[in-house]
């Protein structure tokens, strides 16, 4: 599931092909996505000039002159730029048309969003509630500490909150926990000053290594075979029940938190 990093590498790979050029259209395949694309769509899109292509949180921002196009990629969504002249997979719901050339959605699981919205982008209600990035100089320890003050919740479960912070799902949350030393099923509010500066510096460099490691992959959003967009990266915890610890040698352990499996190594994380 893209996360903050896969959604800024994606950010990065398409921006070059978007800025500065005007859309041509539109072609929707498959209307039934996380909501449903608006059949007005195209229409709204054709003669519009991309000045910029912004992400925040797990939300990808197509600005133009009179509007801005949201996109989400769900659960499984990828994005490619590709010739108009490339035939669609059964997954690709979506295009958006540049000239000769299309911004292509694929997603298998239909989780996904595509969005028209007049005006400010961040006004629009699903990103106007997002919390801090956390890659800015407004995440830091102490920010983490007052949003965790008297919250009962999970501290797992507090970083996987987009109100608080934007962009963190299972796969982060759980790695940083790892980082820092930290038990997932913590409750945020006994997680100490010191413990939360910890974790806000794991959560950066977490996210800043998974950046590092997409980086190689940037070229890959112009190759028409390419595979689901996210590039691999070797966890510490997450995906890995069972297999031994590459710290101590201790097995993996999983639990369901809110929904979610949750990684841990019972000796590292306390
Ligand atoms: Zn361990």
């Amino acid at each position: 599931m893209p996360e903050l990093p896969e959604v800024e590498i994606t950010r990065r790979g398409i921006e070059p092909f978007l800025v500065g050029q005007t859309l041509t259209g539109a072609i929707v395949r498959h209307r039934g996505l996380r909501w449903p694309v608006r059949r007005t769509l195209a229409a709204a899109l054709r003669g519009e000039r991309v000045r910029a292509v912004r992400r925040r949180g797990k939300y990808l921002i197509i600005e133009c002159e009179r509007g801005s196009l949201i996109l989400h990629l769900g659960m499984s969504g990828s994005l490619r730029i590709l010739p108009a002249s490339e035939p669609p997979g059964p997954y690709d719901h979506f295009d958006l048309c540049i000239g000769e050339k299309v911004l292509r959605l694929r997603d298998p699981r239909r989780f996904g969003a595509v969005i028209w919205w007049q005006g400010d982008a961040n006004a629009h209600p699903l990103l106007a509630g997002l919390g801090i990035e956390p890659l800015t100089e407004a995440f830091d320890g102490d920010a983490l500490y007052k949003a965790a003050r008297g919250r009962r919740v999970s501290i797992k479960q507090l970083l996987m909150d987009a109100r608080l912070i934007a962009g963190v799902g299972n796969i982060y949350a759980s790695e940083c926990l790892f980082r820092a030393g930290i038990r997932p099923a913590t409750p945020a509010g006994k997680v100490s000053r010191a413990r939360c500066a910890r974790l806000a510096t794991a959560l950066r460099d977490t996210l800043n290594d998974a950046l590092a490691a997409g980086g190689s992959t940037l070229r890959d959003f112009v190759h028409t075979d390419g595979g689901s967009g996210y590039f691999q990266q070797r966890y510490f915890v997450y995906d890995r029940a069972g297999e031994p610890c590459r710290v101590c040698g201790r097995a993996i352990r999983s639990v369901v938190q809110g929904q979610r499996t949750t990684y841990y190594c019972a000796v590292c994380q306390r």
